[in-house]
């Protein structure tokens, strides 16, 4: 047990699997009370028996975040079960389809920047009223993605989506800086999760895509969790606007095996 969030209330959003998951358990050990966000109820609950688990306590609400009376809700209900909103991990996304822009659909457009891009948005305005309400203060990191910082041939859509978190991050972060409340960014390369697995499972492309890791490997979700907490913790008190990138060497350029071969 830890106590960076000693205290404090936290909500996560995509909370039902993976990144988001492992973030609400970590949390939960950081000390904070936690809302777990997602569409699968199942899924959902699982997550609250693991914070219960880990010593902690745990609300479940069913929410898609592109909708925007869901995400109202979502944060309505925070206050209701525990009294306030401290911190916020708006991490909820999907991969869509990856194929090149020509091939793509309106609708392949659509649902990807409605949940990964607008979902944000969502998120950032009723959580900050929220905040505001409670005399200012607290902190908030969006799930951006390496992919916001590059290109990406035929992952032009989830990268568009990424790019513009980033940019929503920054202006967020500006509109509230005097109020206190730090917004961020968390940018990981390849994670092993169920979408990690969708994306690279394939032995062939996973052997390439790993390759792009100078680490020798893909990160895990309690990688990125631990940069979340950190964040979110008073320990962060000086960052704002910002995106921290987790990429096992990525974007630090080819690695030495790449070019020797
Ligand atoms: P995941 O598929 O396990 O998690 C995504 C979660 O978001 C799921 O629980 C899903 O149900 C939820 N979700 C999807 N649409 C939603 C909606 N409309 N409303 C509410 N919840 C919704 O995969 P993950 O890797 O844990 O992904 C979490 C985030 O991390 C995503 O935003 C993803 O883009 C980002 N990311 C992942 C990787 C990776 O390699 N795994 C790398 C960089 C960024």
């Amino acid at each position: 047990m830890t106590t960076e969030l000693q205290g404090k209330v936290g909500l996560i959003t995509g909370g039902t699997s993976g990144i988001g998951r492992d973030t609400a358990v970590l949390f939960a050990k950081a000390g904070a009370k936690v809302v777990v966000a997602g569409r699968r109820k199942a899924e959902g609950q699982e997550t609250v028996d693991q914070v219960r688990a880990a010593g902690g306590d745990a609300l479940f609400v069913k929410a898609d975040v592109s909708r925007a009376a869901e995400v109202q809700a979502l944060v309505q209900k925070t206050v209701e079960k525990f009294g306030r909103l401290d911190v916020a991990f708006n991490n909820a996304g999907i991969e869509g389809n990856w194929k090149p822009i020509i091939e793509q659909s309106e609708e392949d457009w659509d649902s990807v920047i409605d949940i990964n891009l607008k979902g944000v948005w969502l998120c950032l305005k009723y959580e900050i009223k929220q905040m505001l309400k409670q005399g200012g203060g607290g902190a908030i990191v969006n799930m951006a993605s390496i992919g916001g910082l590059m290109g990406g041939a035929g992952a032009a859509t989830y990268n568009a989506s990424k790019h513009g978190v980033i940019g929503l991050t920054k202006s967020a972060a500006l509109e509230n800086a005097t109020s206190g409340i730090r917004v961020n960014a968390v940018c990981p390369a390849v994670i092993e999760t169920a979408m990690g697995e969708r994306l690279f499972g394939d032995p062939e492309i996973n052997k390439r895509v790993l390759r792009l890791h100078p680490i020798g490997r893909f990160g895990t979700s309690k990688e990125v969790a631990e940069g979340v907490v950190w964040m979110c913790s008073e320990r962060a008190s000086f960052m704002t606007g910002q995106n921290l990138v987790l990429d096992g060497g990525f974007l630090a350029g080819p690695s030495p095996a790449n070019l020797l071969g």
